[in-house]
């Protein structure tokens, strides 16, 4: 058999061609002549078809090429843009085809549908972080603020942040988004996270919520002292017990959260003191507030003029030795 192309001798036969003619004769890919893409005028995101992408035109593009260029028995299809020419590779049994396209971008301007909500105050949850019996520290407030945007960023926003006695209160365009930042603020402070939701309306005939989820962040924390017992105890370790360490003694125990309940959060803060004098059991420092002097045992080696660590707490000085 021969190929009514080229003549030449063929073993299989596409439509009476060889492969080489067959590839030549045919279209493999429907390129697109013209594309229609909306920037969103706020947040820069484009739309193509229906589909809102965050993201550069370039990766936009790429993305809805991939997905909408058709092509007919091409395997390891690929698809790129140079300049303003689509290039579009693959195989046909085992032989390369290749395909390109100027291409004409029309370019409109709007602003996308979280933008519209976002200016519209839409939110679909309120995330709350708050610290048992205080306010949030600088530092806790950082680190929760970061959490937040982060995960804001990812397709949700935050429309409104207020604060609040004792924390935060963020109210966020997107429920997943909400929900995976309270998962991440509660592991992060050792905290627990509680959902409610609450009916807000309807919409094409189901019922709307809009969830508020609160982060409750423990008040003790790692590096901090509870008094456990009428003994003062140091938090060290903030994993699934919490461990404390007896700051006199060296004992150590291992509460469950549900038994950290049970203990005092010392509110207090260390210090520093100068060691007056030393002898073989016991020194004498000088309380930093009211220029007293104290004696306390010696844990330890100490020398006068060295300057402690030390806690006040219900008119004991405490050494810490942190
Ligand atoms: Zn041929
Ligand atoms: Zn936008």
């Amino acid at each position: 058999m021969f190929c009514v192309e080229c003549g030449k001798e063929i073993e299989e036969d596409f439509d009476g061609m060889c492969i080489e003619c067959y590839i030549k004769s045919r279209k493999f890919f429907e390129i697109p002549g013209t594309i229609e893409i909306t920037v969103c005028r706020n947040c820069g995101s484009h739309k193509l078809e229906s589909k809102w992408i965050e993201g550069s035109m370039e990766d936009a593009l790429k993305n809805f090429l991939e997905g909408s260029i058709k092509h007919r028995g091409v395997k390891k299809f690929r698809v790129k843009m140079e300049g303003s020419r689509i290039i579009c590779t693959g195989e046909f049994h085992e032989h390369p085809v290749y395909e390109e396209r100027e291409v004409e971008i029309k370019t409109r301007y709007s602003i996308c549908e979280k933008c519209s909500r976002m200016k519209g105050g839409y939110f679909e949850a309120i995330l709350q972080v708050r610290k048992d019996g205080t306010n949030m520290t600088d530092e806790e407030i950082k680190l929760s603020d970061e959490v937040v945007y982060k995960k804001a960023g990812h397709g949700g926003y935050v429309t409104k942040r207020e604060k609040k006695h004792g924390g935060i209160d963020y109210y966020m365009g997107d429920k997943k988004m909400a929900a995976s930042a309270a998962r991440i603020l509660s592991d992060m402070f050792h905290g627990e996270t509680s959902i409610s939701p609450s009916l807000v309306g309807m919409k094409d005939g189901r019922e709307m919520y809009r969830n508020t989820y609160v982060v409750r962040i423990p008040e003790y924390a790692k590096g901090g002292y509870v008094e456990v017992g009428g003994r003062v105890f140091r938090v060290f370790d903030m994993g699934k017990r919490i461990g404390m360490r007896d700051i006199e003694t060296g004992e150590k125990k291992y509460f469950s959260r549900n038994e950290m309940s049970k203990v005092k959060v010392i509110g207090a803060e260390e210090m520093e003191a100068i060691v007056l004098s030393s002898r073989e059991k016991e020194v004498q420092i000088l309380d930093p507030e009211n220029y007293k002097t104290v004696v306390i045992s010696k844990p330890e080696d100490m020398e006068v003029g060295e300057k402690v660590r030390i806690l006040k707490w219900k008119d004991r000085i405490y050494l810490t030795g942190g």
